[in-house]
């Protein structure tokens, strides 16, 4: 797998974090290389005068913030991983630190920007937070150029930076992306809320969901059959890994009043919006023992501090689908788990999350299961 871009004079070596020793996967995409040759030709440097700056939105691995690592830049992603990724790749290429800003997706958009380049993101309701953001620290005379895979922009897509910027074109395609051009217009901006809050009826609990939150319309099937499916027991420190809106350790932290629930996601969106659904619907003193961590899994986390660890894995790491954030979340839990301790998970049927779970723990439970999920338990054995 290349792991070497040689792009417009620089040599950039790029991998992705974490990284396993099978990857298979680049650091970078074409629409990346489609950025970087059309900002090196058509000589965008020039537009970012002095006390002004770049601004890069959705960076992957690090292909552009290290590329443009002469320009001033702010770096805006909602992805923990992104991140990381981003700081080890610029380590790697011994790129200078004391010109980028790294900032989560919550944070203020800084206000003297000249070229903004965004890679599109896969949902339209985060593009749409971005672009809201956006709008109010651009002038006239920011240049904004974003790309993406083809499969990605779709009428959808230009009409969100038609209503937001203004005169939106694309590029033609090359390898499989595309380029999206907006002009800054003065325009008449829609007022509109994109994070969602919807009510889960059992519960009456009032859901709130940032922009780019998983399945942040309705409560997800799979969260659902897990927060319905939780283990007796009197479980006192309990994890809620990929937490998402928060709904599971909602759940654990009503059927275990006494536990103290960690939620956990490496979406800053996410965990915000666990943090508030515990504010809103729990009494103080339950909220106020939670605890809400971005970060990749239990990375980092002690050894043998938990006794029951929930988790609607994920599949996806950012457009590419993978089981390696699954197998990884379960390692974390045997080592972070204390003897006796608990993995409770709920899978699609057709994802052989049994076999992982067996090889990890030595053991593995079929708690329940319906036409398309189950539910898996497998304790660590001391
Ligand atoms: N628990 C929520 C539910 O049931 O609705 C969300 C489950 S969703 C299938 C998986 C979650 O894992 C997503 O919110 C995603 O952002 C998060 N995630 C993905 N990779 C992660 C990682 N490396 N560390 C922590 N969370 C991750």
């Amino acid at each position: 797998m290349n792991e070497s871009l040689n792009i417009a004079d620089q040599e950039l070596v790029l991998h992705r974090h974490p990284r396993h020793k099978k990857e298979t996967l680049q650091a970078w995409d074409s629409a990346d290389e489609y950025l970087i040759n059309y900002f090196t030709e058509n000589e965008l440097g020039k537009h970012i005068g002095e006390g002004e700056q770049m601004l890069l939105i959705n960076d992957g691995f690090g292909a552009l913030s290290c590329f443009f690592q002469d320009f001033e830049r702010t770096v805006i992603t909602d992805s923990y991983l992104s991140l990381s990724s981003i700081k080890l790749n610029m380590q790697r290429n011994n790129c200078p630190e004391h010109n980028i800003l790294l900032q989560d997706s919550l944070q203020s958009f800084p206000e003297n920007v000249k070229v903004v380049l965004i890679k599109v993101p896969k949902t339209l309701s985060y593009l749409e937070y971005i672009l809201q953001q956006l709008r109010s620290v651009v002038s006239p005379d920011t240049i904004i150029v974003a790309a993406g895979k083809v499969n990605m922009i779709h009428n959808s897509t230009l009409q969100l930076f038609e209503q937001y910027i203004g005169t939106t074109k694309t590029s033609l395609a090359k390898k499989k992306s595309r380029l999206i051009f907006s002009l800054v217009e003065q325009k008449e901006i829609p007022e509109k809320e994109v994070a969602l809050t919807w009510e889960i009826e059992k519960q009456q609990w009032k859901i709130h969901n940032h922009a780019n939150v998983f399945s942040r319309n309705h409560l997800d099937i799979g969260g659902r059959y897990l927060m319905d499916n939780l283990p007796e027991g009197d479980f006192t420190k309990v994890v809620d890994l990929g937490c998402g809106n928060g709904v599971v350790g909602m759940a654990a932290a009503q059927a275990y009043p006494d536990a103290q629930i960690t939620f956990i996601d490496e979406s800053y969106m996410a965990v915000d919006s666990a943090r508030i659904n515990m504010l809103k619907n729990f009494e103080e003193e339950e909220s106020e023992t939670a605890r809400f961590v971005v970060n990749n899994g239990l990375v980092g986390f002690k050894p043998r501090s938990y006794d029951l660890i929930l988790c609607n894995p994920p599949f996806h790491q950012q457009q590419a689908i993978t089981d390696h954030i699954a197998w990884s979340m379960f390692n974390d839990a045997h080592f972070c788990l204390a003897g006796n301790g608990e993995l409770v998970i709920v899978g699609n049927r057709h994802l052989d999350y049994q076999d992982k779970l067996e090889r990890i723990f030595g053991n593995c439970e079929l708690v329940t299961e319906n036409k398309k999920f189950v539910i898996l338990r497998a304790v660590k054995m001391d």
